[in-house]
């Protein structure tokens, strides 16, 4: 209680206008995201919800890093939003929510305990992005406040202990249709849009319809994920795609990330150069031309391939009698209507 009036005090002091501004989501706490933040604190109250139901099954440990992959790298923001509103039609969480549960699904059925306690980790923010009300629409109000709200919430979030009375197990409700669930969150979740932001932005934290909805918002997201722990146990189909991206084909490219499959390959194994190309609110971009150059010691070979709907491209080959110790940059240049973005990656052989 104690410490808690003092953060809360500290709050008052700092402002909102001193605190830094945050990714577009619940923020992920210290340390790029790995530290403990609202995404984490989510997650672990689910889990200990679920406990009610014998599905407590998450390895926290493990899943808790990964609550924040999302903004951290994935970057595909257009998945952690739901605007249906007010003309709005932006943005498709309850997509991300069906395939990670899809994943989760498939993982637990091949006993693969730990990637299913990542999937969950991942599937976790876009929960918990649904029931942030600020993910539901958009204003120019909001947009003045959206950042320095999250970082409140932040701030009380800061340990599984945080805040325990605010998530209280509210029964097992079967999502059945898990696209169709989260569509349902973010419809309960946009009724406390107008408020949340006026209030916030008139009384910051200091108001109690703002806190109120602040304590529904987070109560809303553990049990929600609690349930949908609890379909996982029970190996509940969840009736989703496992589809991936969906780029459309019009937009226009704005950045291209690369990462390569394996840092450290023996020689003569295979290494995949992967490309991620988005627009300029992280959608995938689909139609564009990658070229991958591997810089080796004594040959560059090249090869352009072209991304899928899911804005990926990845360029795969054997790496033969590479020189060991000797850094292989490959360069990535991803090309489409004249603009030209470019990234890098590489490995080392062993
Ligand atoms: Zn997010």
């Amino acid at each position: 209680m104690r410490t808690r009036l003092v953060v809360l005090l500290a709050l008052g002091m700092l402002g909102v206008l001193a605190l830094p501004a945050a990714a577009r989501a619940w923020a992920n706490g210290p340390d790029g995201g790995n530290g403990f933040g609202t995404h984490d604190w989510i997650l672990a109250q689910a889990n200990r919800l679920a406990a009610a139901k014998r599905a407590g099954w998450v390895d926290l440990a493990v899943a808790l890093p990964h609550t924040d992959d999302p903004d951290t790298v994935f970057h595909d923001f257009y998945y952690h939003v739901y605007e249906r509103w007010n003309g709005h039609h932006y943005g498709d969480a309850p997509k991300k929510v069906s395939s990670w549960y899809a994943k989760a699904l498939t993982d637990r059925r091949a006993k693969r305990w730990r990637a299913a306690s990542v999937d969950v980790g991942i599937l976790a923010h876009y929960v918990g992005d649904l029931c942030q009300p600020m993910h539901t629409d958009q204003t120019a109000l909001e947009d003045t406040v959206h950042s320095s709200y999250e970082d409140v919430v932040d701030n009380l979030t800061t340990s599984a202990s945080s805040l325990q009375s605010w998530a209280h197990f509210d029964g097992y409700q079967p999502p059945g249709n898990v696209t169709g669930f989260a569509v349902t969150l973010a419809s309960a979740s946009h009724k406390d849009y107008s408020a949340l932001v006026r209030d916030y932005a008139a009384h910051g934290w200091d108001d109690a319809t703002v806190r109120a909805i602040t304590r529904r918002s987070l109560d809303r997201a553990a049990n929600a994920m609690a349930d949908l722990l609890i379909a996982l146990r029970k190996g509940a189909p969840g009736g989703g795609s496992t589809g991936g991206g969906g780029g459309s084909g019009g937009e226009a490219l704005a950045q291209v990330a690369a990462s390569v499959s394996n840092a450290h390959p023996a020689q003569y194994a295979s290494v995949t150069a992967k490309a991620t190309c988005t627009d300029a609110k992280g959608k995938p971009v689909s139609g564009v031309k990658v070229t991958f150059t591997w810089r080796y010691k004594t040959t560059t070979p090249e090869e352009t391939l072209t991304t899928g709907s899911s804005g990926v491209a990845s360029c795969t080959r054997s790496i033969g009698a590479a020189t060991t110790g000797y850094y292989v940059s490959i360069g990535v240049s991803a090309t489409l209507k004249g603009v030209t973005k470019t990234a890098s990656t590489g490995f080392t052989p062993r």
